[in-house]
């Protein structure tokens, strides 16, 4: 192909912007770039929508959708209702959720063509920094997106395969296992047992950190632990994995403590690494470290015009973070000058029964940061809130604030808690003080009012609760 002036072939297909990977990141800067005015390339290799909508968020809060049915079902004659749990149909169950996902691809895919998007099917190459070739297609862009996201990480020497599961893999079972354990107590390993348990599995999660979601404030996390505990999830805390072995009855698992488990299956979710070998990032100039992509704060690349969004980039693997940061390129692009996504300031949620959510800093990180005596904290008890002992939930708000300052932290666990998490980010994004807070007024009787009685509780002035 003859080369021009400016590097591209003369026969090379050419856009503003050309993304690699149709994930939450590479879609999200995909539309918002198209809507900016830009002509728009998306190459995915399997389907738009990438591992939230097909893998990943979307599937596995269908099966938890299930799972607190079938918890309901059981429990209901603690409300005085007399219902039976019969069994559960996984097969029906995955039907279910592919529905789901289903109406959402399609409405994805109807969304990339209002957008005027040009998607290309195909595996991605960079080939130059301003060149990706698929099937022998060359695509040229001033910009380039590297959007390729993460799959699921091992540790070494132990194989995934046969009975040793992985997140997706998991997610094709078509029956309820009797006996299963997970390698990782972080936000995947505990949403499956969450799963599981419900269906009526009996789960074992073996962390090799302390706590079950070792990430969070530790205050939620035991009280995490202990609504596990309640719940019948058994879990060994600060022991590693030492082995796995399998055979057509099941798998034994070996911890280096010396304690064996024997179960159906083993469930890996210890982390998930970056999808970026073999794609010419490397060779074009771009700086990785531990196969990341390294980006500034802008999200650009060592390498000009070539950006990184989502997963790929260190940091929070969270499907809101990659849409972000997607939307964020695209109007930096645009020349808009958008405020940069910072992990601090992104939401994050484990979704399971209970919830945990949290936004800012944890009590920790707040006194490591400004001293121990600069730094309040207050925690709502859920039992002081009506709509909370109406559904039979236990747990707590907990608000981290700078003494005479603003909160930074606002952590929560119990059933739903995941829902408080909106006004919980735009009280610490906005850098809000609790008095502030405590003049807004939260209706009654919901959970949302813990969010409110914490606050008028930490500005001093508690309603149903003790100051
Ligand atoms: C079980 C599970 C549950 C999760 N639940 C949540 C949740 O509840 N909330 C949340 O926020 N996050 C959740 N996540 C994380 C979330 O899925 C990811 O953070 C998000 O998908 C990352 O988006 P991304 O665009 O970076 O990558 P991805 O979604 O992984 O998309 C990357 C895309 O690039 C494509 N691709 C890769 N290489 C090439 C190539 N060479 N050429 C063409 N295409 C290529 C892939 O096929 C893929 O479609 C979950 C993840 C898992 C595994």
């Amino acid at each position: 192909m003859a080369e021009q002036a400016d590097g591209k072939g003369a026969g090379d297909d050419q856009f503003d912007l050309v993304i690699l990977g149709g994930g939450s990141g590479g879609y999200a800067a995909a539309f918002r770039a198209a809507q900016l005015g830009m002509s728009v390339a998306l190459v995915e290799k399997d389907k738009l929508g990438g591992t939230c909508l097909h893998r990943g968020c979307i599937p596995t809060k269908a099966l938890l959708h299930a799972a607190e049915v079938a918890d309901s079902a059981r429990h209901s004659e603690q409300f005085g209702v007399k219902a039976t749990l019969d069994s559960v149909d996984v097969p029906a169950v995955n039907k279910y959720r592919d529905g789901v996902v289903g109406r959402l691809y399609k409405g994805l895919q109807g969304l990339a063509k209002a957008n005027k998007v040009t998607l290309v099917e195909g595996e991605g190459r960079l080939v130059e920094p301003h060149v990706v070739e698929v099937a022998g297609r060359r695509l040229t862009a001033a910009t380039v997106i590297l959007a390729t996201g993460s799959t699921s990480r091992t540790l070494p020497g132990l194989e995934l395969g046969g009975r040793v599961l992985t997140s997706d893999t998991a997610l094709s079972l078509d029956h309820v296992p009797d006996k299963v354990v997970i390698l990782g107590g972080g936000v995947i390993g505990v949403e499956f047992a969450s799963v599981w348990k419900s269906f009526g599995t009996d789960v074992t999660i073996v962390e090799a950190l302390p706590h079950l979601v070792p990430a969070e404030d530790e205050a939620c996390s035991k009280a995490f632990e202990r609504a596990y505990r309640k719940r019948g999830i058994n879990f060994s805390l600060g022991v590693r994995f030492k082995e796995v072995s399998q055979d057509e009855n099941g798998v034994h698992v070996t911890l280096e403590d010396g304690k064996t488990f024997d179960a159906d299956y083993l469930l890996v979710a210890v982390g998930r690494g970056p999808v970026t070998s073999g794609m010419g990032f490397e060779e074009a100039g771009v700086t990785m470290e531990r196969g990341f992509v390294v980006t500034d704060e802008r999200l650009r690349t060592s390498v000009e015009g070539v950006y990184a969004v989502g997963d790929i980039v260190p940091g929070l693997q969270l499907a809101h973070r990659g849409f972000a940061q997607g939307i964020f390129v695209a109007e930096e692009l645009a020349g808009l000058g958008p405020v940069p996504v910072v992990d601090s300031a992104v939401p994050r949620v484990t979704y399971s029964e209970p919830e945990v959510s949290s936004v800012g800093l944890t009590e920790k990180q707040a006194k490591e940061q400004w001293g121990d005596d600069a730094v309040a904290t207050y925690e709502y008890n859920l039992a002081g809130n009506g709509k909370s002992q109406i559904l039979g939930t236990a747990g707590f708000i907990k608000l981290v604030r700078r003494v005479d300052g603003p909160l930074v932290g606002i952590h929560a666990v119990g059933s739903r808690m995941g829902e408080q998490i909106g006004e919980a980010q735009l009280i610490v994004n906005w850098e809000a003080f609790p008095e502030e807070v405590a003049q807004l007024v939260h209706a009654h009787p919901t959970q949302n009012e813990a969010m409110g009685e914490a606050h008028l509780a930490l500005a001093g002035k508690p309603l149903h609760s003790h100051g």
